[in-house]
């Protein structure tokens, strides 16, 4: 990679410092010169801090199960490099009506009994829910030192990262009989790559529309979290919770819980903040169906999980513009299928064509986008 003065050369330019962008450098690191570009002053201010922080092999479609076994994988690979491990097991254990479990419950999760159910997790009041499912393959993530981790692998393997460096403008400079270059302005950086990666997270549209590629209908949705305090803590192994019917879910952190209203509202691309209106009708909903007695909330914060019409990531070159390549719409997934994600990424971007099935149900050309 070459600097001269504010200009910067490099092979291929991630935009995003979140964990899409961060695994997918980590990945590149050392193969081939990499530059990762954040808008913000730190990474991972966006969704990537505001997450509950599971890995959960059971859901999603299976092209989403298939990325997050081998990112699992992947990850205990990488932990050998740690101090401390990043994956810690923690179950997770859906509930809800029998209809609403059996259509949620695939792959990884099996059926538990209502006995089971309240052994498991004994905080819940039954009469609210008649079935259960158990994936016993799930884990907590500590998303913090993941991200720690994939940044100081760039760093270390001679990648580049810039932060307080939004994208304003770019142009593609055609090379005749050689391939053309992207010329990108970024904060005070004048970027010049062979090619340019989208993971820009709920801005991903929007990054597209500057570098004239076609929208893909990437809409960002709003999602809160709290941590509250309870008159009766869970144990530090008890299952993370989720209702079927995506009203709640909850699991421990520490002697407190993380609480979910698992909302689903359109937003704009933004610094999302929590309403307190929908903090306040989450913890009557979790003091109505359980018995853990929330008595205040100790912090609430709101992230923006950024989908497709079909739900799928976006994943691989555009079809129109050249050097242009797309690597978002992770939605409720990013980090659970970040490595696998990264790993087929980076194959692609060296030319590869790995694993044919999920490239094609990824792909920014698929019908519907
Ligand atoms: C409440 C909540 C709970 C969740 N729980 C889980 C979970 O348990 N497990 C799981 O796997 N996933 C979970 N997710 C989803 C997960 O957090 C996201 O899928 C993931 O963080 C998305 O990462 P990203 O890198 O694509 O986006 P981001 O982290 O948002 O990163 C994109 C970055 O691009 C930058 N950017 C945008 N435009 C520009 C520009 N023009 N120039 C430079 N930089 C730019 C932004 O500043 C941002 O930092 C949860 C999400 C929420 C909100």
């Amino acid at each position: 990679m070459k600097n001269r003065g504010d200009s910067v050369d490099c092979d291929i330019l991630v935009v995003g410092g979140g964990i899409a962008g961060l695994s997918l450098a980590s990945a590149l690191a050392g193969r081939t010169g990499v530059l990762v570009v954040e808008a913000e002053p730190t990474l991972g201010f966006h969704t990537s801090s505001r997450s509950a922080r599971q890995l959960i092999p059971s859901y999603g479609p299976a092209v989403i199960q298939e990325l997050t076994v081998r990112t699992l994988a992947l990850i205990r690979a990488l932990e050998v490099h740690l101090p401390e491990p990043v994956l810690t097991a923690r179950s997770f254990l859906l509930v809800g009506s029998e209809e609403t479990v059996r259509d949620r419950a695939s792959g990884h999760m099996h059926p538990v009994t209502p006995a089971q159910m309240m052994a498991l997790a004994p905080e819940l009041k039954p009469e609210h829910f008649p079935a259960a499912g158990l994936d016993t393959t799930s884990v907590g993530c500590d998303t913090d030192a993941l991200m720690e981790y994939h940044r100081r692998r760039i760093l270390d393997r001679g990648g580049r990262i810039l932060t307080g460096s939004p994208v304003r403008s770019a142009r593609y400079e055609a090379g005749g009989e050689q391939f053309g270059r992207w010329v990108t302005e970024a904060g005070e950086q004048h970027i010049t790559s062979r090619v340019v990666v989208n993971a820009a997270g709920a801005w991903a549209d929007e990054l597209a529309a500057l570098y004239s590629v076609r929208k893909r209908g990437l809409q960002p949705y709003r999602r809160t979290a709290a941590i509250v305090d309870v008159e009766h803590p869970l144990p530090a192994d008890a299952p993370m919770v989720a209702d079927a019917d995506e009203t709640f879910y909850y699991r421990a952190d520490g002697n407190r819980v993380l609480v979910s209203p698992s909302e689903s509202v359109p937003s704009e691309p933004m610094d999302a903040r929590p309403h307190a209106e929908d903090v306040a009708a989450l913890v009557d909903l979790v003091n109505s169906v359980t018995t853990l007695g929330i008595t205040g909330v100790v912090k609430s914060w709101t992230g923006l999980r950024t989908q497709t019409a079909d739900g799928l990531p976006v994943v691989g070159y555009d079809d129109v513009v050249p050097g242009f390549f797309w690597l978002a719409g992770q939605g409720g997934y990013g980090f659970q299928t970040s490595s696998g994600m990264a790993e087929i990424a980076a194959a692609m971007l060296q030319g590869e064509q790995p694993k044919k099935a999920v490239i094609e149900a990824l792909s920014p050309t698929r019908a519907g986008l």
